[in-house]
């Protein structure tokens, strides 16, 4: 029997692998897992509990224990009462469907689906995770026992069998819990690791690494898809005089409120970044340049109209200056970089107009070009 227990843990852990995987790309990073996600967690673990009754040690023709129950208690523990449920029914279902219908077999699945109930009751107590799967494991084993003892005669050897499922399902549970957390962690430091990769640590907006990403991809779909790829470049108009003045601490928050207003006055699917320092970026996604250039004036404005508040109640008011160009109306270019250039150069005419304004690179005329 501990053999088979044992093969019946190592089953289960090499589930957890997979499932660490999956909740990877589904899971982690989620604040509230959503009803889609749980009950594909109730399912999944569901069919891993089915899976472990195929390697279970008989006690008696119609009874055989193994470690199905612990299915249920993790995801119980981790996303609650709903996939606990789930896991239950289906684990039950599977018990009478794939093993055969009988009334010991009917006993057998409602207790799953009573541990189903009671797991997903007990995942609404506020206790640590270790705590609380012990206490889903112990029940649960409980739920067991009664349904063994009501079913088979010979009670010396239910409890002689109950001891040792008990004794393996503790340290198995204790093992369990020890990976689900460790590969809980590992997935919400990757994710941390990745969003600060790929973030401004200010301002929460993309990183210039994370501009040059976008910038590559979206302006290889352009290419592909033959469609427009705008690029605003936005820097902020003496902004060493506002550090000067106001400190550089007053800076950095003006530099967040900016992050705000480019954000809210630019469309839901542009993006946009800080590049470094005072300066930022707005891609700007099928758009000729002349709409792209009144979003960057509609940007421009919003700046100039909007009162900055420092953290004393100072208020302050700054400007900027936006160069646009957009592939293909102003640059035929086969490469991004030049777009990001031409937008640059733009800049700097901006600011050498006197700032406070949008310059854009001209129309490429198509006769001029034959
Ligand atoms: P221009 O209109 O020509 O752009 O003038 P400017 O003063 O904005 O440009 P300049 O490049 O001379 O100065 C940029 C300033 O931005 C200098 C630097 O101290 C400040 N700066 C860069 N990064 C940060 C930051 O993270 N926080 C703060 N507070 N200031 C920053
Ligand atoms: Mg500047
Ligand atoms: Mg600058």
């Amino acid at each position: 029997m501990i053999n088979i227990l044992f093969t019946n843990f190592c089953i289960f852990v090499t589930f957890l692998y997979i499932s660490g995987l999956l909740s990877k790309k589904y899971v982690a990073g989620v604040v509230t897992p959503s009803i889609t996600i749980k009950i594909n967690a109730g399912m999944l673990f569901g069919l891993y509990g089915i899976i472990l009754m195929y390697y279970s040690f008989p006690i008696d023709p119609q009874f055989f224990v193994d470690l199905r129950h612990l299915a249920i208690v993790v995801i119980a523990s981790y996303l609650g009462w709903l996939p606990s449920l789930i896991a239950g029914i289906l684990i039950a279902l599977g018990r009478l469907i794939l093993f055969g219908v009988s009334s010991s077999a009917a006993i057998a699945g409602a207790g799953m689906l009573l541990i189903g109930i009671v797991c997903g009751l007990l995942s609404r107590i506020n206790w640590d995770r270790l705590s609380i799967m012990m206490l889903m494991n112990i029940s649960s084993m409980l739920v067991l026992l009664c349904i063994m003892l009501m079913n088979i005669p010979d009670h010396q050897k239910v409890f002689t069998v109950f001891t040792q499922h008990v004794i393996i399902s503790v340290l198995a549970t204790v093992v369990i819990y020890m990976l689900t957390e460790y590969i809980n962690t590992s997935n919400k430091l990757f994710l941390q690791m990745k969003k600060n990769a790929e973030t401004d640590y200010l301002t929460s907006l993309h990183n210039l690494r994370q501009f040059e990403q976008l910038l590559s991809e979206r302006f290889l779909e352009a290419q592909h898809f033959s469609e427009r790829l705008g690029v605003l470049v936005v820097d902020i108009d003496n902004f060493k005089h506002i550090n000067d003045t106001y400190g550089h601490a007053a800076g950095d928050v003006v530099l967040q409120q900016l992050s705000k207003v480019l954000k809210d006055h630019s469309r839901s699917f542009d993006e946009v970044s800080r590049n470094g320092g005072e300066e930022f970026s707005v891609l700007v996604p099928e758009a000729t340049i002349h709409e792209t250039a009144a979003i960057a004036e509609r940007i421009r404005a919003a700046v100039e109209n909007h009162a900055f508040i420092l953290d004393d109640g100072t208020t302050l008011r700054i400007t900027i200056s936006i160069g646009a160009a957009v592939h293909p109306d102003t640059i035929r270019s086969k490469n991004a970089k030049e777009l990001l250039e031409q937008a640059d150069r733009e800049l700097y005419r901006a600011k050498g107009n006197g700032r406070n304004r949008v310059c854009y690179a001209s129309e490429i005329n198509d006769l001029m070009l034959s």
